[in-house]
């Protein structure tokens, strides 16, 4: 392993509490932050080789993390940080996170983005999420995106073969591709104005998400036609909570951590949710939060 640490930075034994916004008790043997994309591959490589696990994890505010330690090594692309604007169209690597990308394509007159002010996710999950946010998704904005494939070679894919829905793309289905940059093109438009969009839904955020607690944001994808909060909060459910994992009395579809939730905590919920909609309503709720296993 003491050959990673040639590639970039190396943590042994991390406690990955801070690294997820449910702020969950979670931890890996490795927390790895390669240097670059050369020595991202480089690294890939030789975990392949050594036949190492490994989990690519942006900042954490998709996932519900398992308690048991992670035996291998967890990369983060915190070093991928590079944003290149060229009149309307823009680069990004994927380690950067989306509300910096919105203010410096705002910083440059480009408009589009302004929904994606207060997702605390990296551009890289937000492109595997498809992300979005007031009718709008990073999809609508994407031109192509540059992936390592199975074999680490660098792969520019164009949109039209990336198939992609809401809240949901092929990367998310298959999960063998490392999303290293993006591509996006955006319209001009005005700071000023772009400036006004930005305060409008970070107050509407203030206001209606419970953001001042620990959460991973929406628990569920809205079914076709429905906003889920109403259903869940319908049923009674707000306040719902198992030890400390709480249905937001704010916003029925965000669970929150009011002390010392757990793994086990939140996925309980999370079913005694879909069961209790599923017997209500006949409606089979898909979770937007990724229930990670290892
Ligand atoms: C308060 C709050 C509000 C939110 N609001 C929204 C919203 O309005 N809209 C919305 O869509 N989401 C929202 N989210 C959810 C979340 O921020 C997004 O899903 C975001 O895209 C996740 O980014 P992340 O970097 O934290 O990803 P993580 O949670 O770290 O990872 C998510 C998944 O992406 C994979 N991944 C990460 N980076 C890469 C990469 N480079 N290549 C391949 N796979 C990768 C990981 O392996 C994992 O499977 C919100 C979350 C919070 C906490």
């Amino acid at each position: 392993m003491k050959k990673l640490e040639k590639y970039g930075k190396l943590l042994k034994n991390v406690d990955l509490q801070k690294y997820n916004t449910y702020h969950l008790s979670a931890s890996c043997e490795y927390l790895f932050f390669p240097k670059d994309v050369i020595n991202l591959i480089e690294s890939l490589k030789y975990l392949k080789n050594k036949k190492i696990p490994y989990f690519i994890l942006g900042n954490g505010s998709n996932v519900i993390l398992p308690s048991n330690c992670f035996k291998g090594v967890i990369i983060k692309l915190d070093n991928l940080t590079n944003v290149n604007i060229n009149e309307n169209i823009v680069n990004c690597e994927a380690g950067v996170l989306i509300s910096h990308l919105v203010r410096e394509c705002v910083n440059h007159d480009l408009k589009g983005l302004e929904w994606a002010i207060g997702i605390p996710g990296t551009v890289g999950a937000c492109v595997f999420n498809n992300a979005g946010a007031y009718k709008s998704e990073i999809f609508d904005f994407i031109k192509n995106v540059t992936i390592l494939n199975e074999n680490f070679e660098i792969k520019k894919l164009d949109k039209k073969i990336i198939a992609h829905s809401y809240r949901n793309t092929m990367f998310k289905e298959v999960k063998k591709y490392v999303i290293i940059s993006v591509e996006l093109e955006l319209m001009f438009g005005n700071k000023e104005k772009s400036n006004e969009l930005i305060i409008d839904r970070a107050k509407r955020r203030v206001s209606t998400q419970p953001i001042f607690y620990p959460n991973a944001g929406s628990v569920f994808r809205n079914p076709e036609g429905l906003y889920v909060g109403k259903l869940i909060e319908d049923l009674g459910l707000k306040n719902y909570h198992i030890n400390d994992a709480y249905i937001s009395e704010k916003h029925a579809n965000f669970i929150i951590n009011k002390g010392k939730a757990t793994y086990e905590d939140i996925t309980k919920l999370i079913e005694i949710v879909k069961q209790k909609v599923k017997e209500e309503y006949n409606i089979d709720l898909v979770c937007e939060q990724e229930i990670i296993k290892w």
